[in-house]
């Protein structure tokens, strides 16, 4: 699943390709995805310019001045970026075609993705309205975390990976940072100090900026903006490692399931 690194390099990898140019048509040839595509209300943008690329949470927002398209690339989409055309593969199921002839083409073998559109530029999109702070931007911080998960029973893992508390901690980042944060992932959120809160928060921060910086993880099927397929790996200290040895202590990975999630870390480690 596409998770925020990768899409925040979707959008650096599309945005030089479409900011500036105009909206000539958009191909919906399957517009069945996780909500129906409003291909009408697309069709009220042809013409227009888009004016930024942006991002908020896992989504991304093709602006212009009526209003902007809402990308989510669910579990298995990609975004593309074409020159010229090219004849559509299986399961390219949208183009949207910018008068210059490029098109950004959006893949989506599952079809949990969505395209959608919000009519003021600067309006929210209800799927936005009620998300949490931007785990890279300086809203996220310590005090943050603790004071909304005072009394909370729940687990910190789910805690935060829970898009209203902070947005685009997935599994794989949430299983890392508490082990960079020496938290046991089962550690009721509400019981966790402002000085281990911290902790987490400059781990999430740095995991994340990390990926980012190497242009997203772990996904064997991931597809960056161009197309080209793979990047490095980033090192997992102990996601998808269940059963081998800690790095740090050597101890043997666990796994359980929170929340239905896998969840991985070591029992020296975290506490
Ligand atoms: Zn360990």
């Amino acid at each position: 699943m596409p998770e925020l690194p990768e899409v925040e390099t979707a959008r650096r990898g599309i945005e030089p390709h479409l900011v500036g140019k105009k909206i000539k048509a958009i191909d919906v040839r399957n517009g069945n995805l996780r909500w129906p595509v409003p291909v009408d209300a697309f069709n009220l943008l042809i013409g227009e310019k888009i004016t930024s690329v942006e991002r908020r949470g896992k989504y991304i927002k093709l602006l212009s001045k009526s209003g902007y398209m809402l990308i989510h690339l669910g579990m298995s989409g990609s975004l593309r970026i074409l020159t010229e055309f090219q004849p559509p593969a299986k399961h390219d199921h949208i183009d949207l075609i910018m008068s210059n002839g490029t098109i950004l083409r959006f893949n989506d073998p599952r079809r949990f993705g969505s395209w959608l559109f919000q009519a003021e530029p600067n309006s929210e999109h209800s799927l936005l309205v009620n998300l949490g702070p931007e785990p890279l931007e300086n809203g996220f911080e310590a005090r943050y975390l603790y004071n909304c998960s005072r009394k909370k029973t729940q687990s910190i893992k789910t805690f935060i990976m829970d898009s209203h508390v902070v947005v685009g901690v997935g599994n794989i980042y949430a299983s890392e940072s508490l082990f960079k944060s020496g938290i046991h992932p089962k550690k009721p959120a509400g019981k966790i100090s402002l000085a281990r809160y911290a902790l987490l928060v400059d781990a999430i921060k740095a995991i994340l900026q990390k990926a980012v910086d190497q242009g997203g993880t772990t996904l064997r099927d991931f597809t960056d903006s161009e197309g080209k397929p793979g990047y490095f790996k980033q090192q997992l200290m102990v996601y998808g490692r269940e059963k081998e040895q800690c790095y740090v202590c050597h101890s043997m990975i666990k796994n359980i399931k929170l929340g239905q999630r896998s969840t991985f870390y070591c029992q020296e480690c975290q506490k």
